[in-house]
């Protein structure tokens, strides 16, 4: 029987970190996965693949602006959907392929199959042809991720009723897609198709949209999206989804009691993910699932079984794949001996729409409830340079800092390119600096960047030098 020092069960971002971090830390490392392509959601039917589409899909949009620029595009310019999605999956291809090259680089052995606890030390791989392996492990992760979920009076048919995995593979743009959940997945999917030239609704239950995110974000998201043709029905229960032939009836119910229709060609139920544990057996090794589905961990990402740990989408906190590869890293360097930790208030969250949206830290409603005294400093993009020089005026920097101290407790963002920019704000929270030390540093002119030291300067003694 072969024997390992750590096997990992399941190759999303969580899960071959974990092992790569394992390998460099000198143990004797495998992973299981039970498609045949590594990577897991994020790189088959998330991140990467909605990235890809959100790409191409803003290059087209962006074609419409070209006449302002001094370009004239002659001829009919269209969609190829077919190819586009094509490319999708050629990104997808090629990220996957650099995961195996990576588990090879660290020898690290692959084995393709279906991972379940015999007991807590031995995991059986169930492979495609029906035969079956049998492993022993000293320490097990568990990284199986999550899956879409969705309402009980829903049956997903995975054609016209579908969750994001099929809206990255549409053989047409639709005509008109109802979205329910506005989420992030749902949105930036929204986006996609908005762009492609789909009439897209969004239904959702909360009051705003990207309801997890700081109110000013989701209500300037709102300001946007409409303007470009997205259409919202906040604070609206879903009440039925029902399919007839090639139509979809969404219905829902408004805060007064009433009623509306929404009839479309698809519709993308997107309404969250649930933890995946789904044949894993995790009763025979000792490993507890919570009510909710997740893997119940301590402190430490260890399960109620001592030897086995449990990461990223699986077990509480964002679903996040920077997230799983945080706790990845961390659990290899316990199982080392080492002290790691993970600040979990500074996960930055982002919404790869254009404008784009990012956040680290805590929100104004967070602070409020929480009673903090906080002072709040903002600074819109239309007032950047840069910001003007590529007409990309939508947008804002807002900080948020300790009333006394002045400690930086939230960054919150939305405008272009904040998902890179919101790293700034989380190497300065990590290092616990002050809305002035921010405002003290060069920030080079003229970039985007210029909008977080203007909200700096904005929240210590309303400073801003540009508004
Ligand atoms: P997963 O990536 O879900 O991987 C789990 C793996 O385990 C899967 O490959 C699964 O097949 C395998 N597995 C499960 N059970 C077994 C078993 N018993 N035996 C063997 N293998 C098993 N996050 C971001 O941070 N940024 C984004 O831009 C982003 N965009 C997203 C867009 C979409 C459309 C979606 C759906 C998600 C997106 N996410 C994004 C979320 C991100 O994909 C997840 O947070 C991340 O993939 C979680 O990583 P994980 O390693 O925990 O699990």
């Amino acid at each position: 029987m072969n024997s390992f020092d750590v096997v990992v069960i399941g190759s999303g971002p969580g899960g071959y970190v974990s092992a790569i971090r394992c390998a460099q830390l000198g143990f004797k490392t495998a992973i299981i996965e039970k498609y045949s392509t590594l990577g897991g959601t994020c790189l088959n039917v998330g991140c990467i693949p909605s990235k890809a589409l959100l790409s191409s899909s803003h290059h087209y949009a962006e074609i419409a602006h070209f006449a302002d620029h001094g370009i004239e595009v002659s001829g009919e310019v269209k969609v190829n959907l077919e190819k586009m999605i094509a490319r999708k999956q050629a990104v997808v291809d090629q990220t996957s392929g650099g995961v195996k090259y990576l588990m090879d680089k660290n020898n690290i052995t692959v084995l393709e199959g279906l991972g379940s606890f015999v007991d807590a030390t031995h995991v059986a791989v169930a492979k495609a042809d029906g035969t079956s392996e049998t492993i022993e492990a000293k320490n097990v992760i568990i990284a199986t991720g999550s899956k879409p979920s969705s309402l009980p009076f829903i049956s997903i048919d995975k054609e016209r009723i579908i969750t994001s995995t099929e809206a990255l593979k549409l053989t047409e743009v639709p005509k008109h897609l109802v979205i329910i959940g506005g989420g992030v997945i749902g949105i930036e999917l929204g986006q996609v198709y908005l762009r492609l030239g789909a009439q897209v609704s969004v239904v959702e239950f909360m009051d705003r949209i990207i309801p997890g995110m700081d109110g000013a974000l989701s209500k300037e998201l709102t300001k946007v999206l409409k303007k470009q043709g997205m259409k919202f029905y906040t604070s609206h229960k879903v009440q039925s989804v029902e399919r007839a032939g090639d139509v979809v009836t969404v219905k829902a119910e408004n805060a007064k009691g009433e009623i509306i229709t929404l009839e479309g060609d698809y519709s993308l139920v997107s309404v969250g993910r649930r933890p995946y544990t789904d044949g894993l057996n995790a009763e025979n090794a000792g490993v507890k699932i919570s009510e909710r589905g997740q893997i119940e961990v301590n402190d430490h990402l260890q399960t109620s079984a001592s030897n086995i740990y449990a990461i990223g989408d699986v077990v509480r906190g964002a679903m996040l794949a920077h997230k799983a590869e945080e706790e990845g890293t961390m659990v290899a360097e316990i199982l080392a001996g080492q002290k790691p930790h993970i600040d979990y208030n500074l996960i930055p969250g982002v919404v790869y729409t254009w404008p784009e949206v990012a956040a680290v830290g805590q929100t104004e409603e967070q602070l409020k409830a929480a009673g903090v005294a906080y002072k709040s400093g903002s600074f819109p993009f239309k007032a950047l340079g840069r910001a003007r020089a590529s007409a990309d005026l939508d947008g804002f920097v807002k900080i948020l800092a300790d009333a006394k101290t002045d400690e930086v407790l939230g960054v919150h963002m939305i405008g272009a390119r904040t998902a890179d920019l919101i790293a700034e704000a989380v190497v300065a929270m990590e290092y616990k600096a002050s809305a002035e030390d921010i405002s003290r540093m060069s920030h080079a002119h003229p970039t985007f960047a210029e909008a977080i030291k203007e909200a700096a300067l904005a929240a210590t003694d309303n400073r801003a030098l540009h508004v």
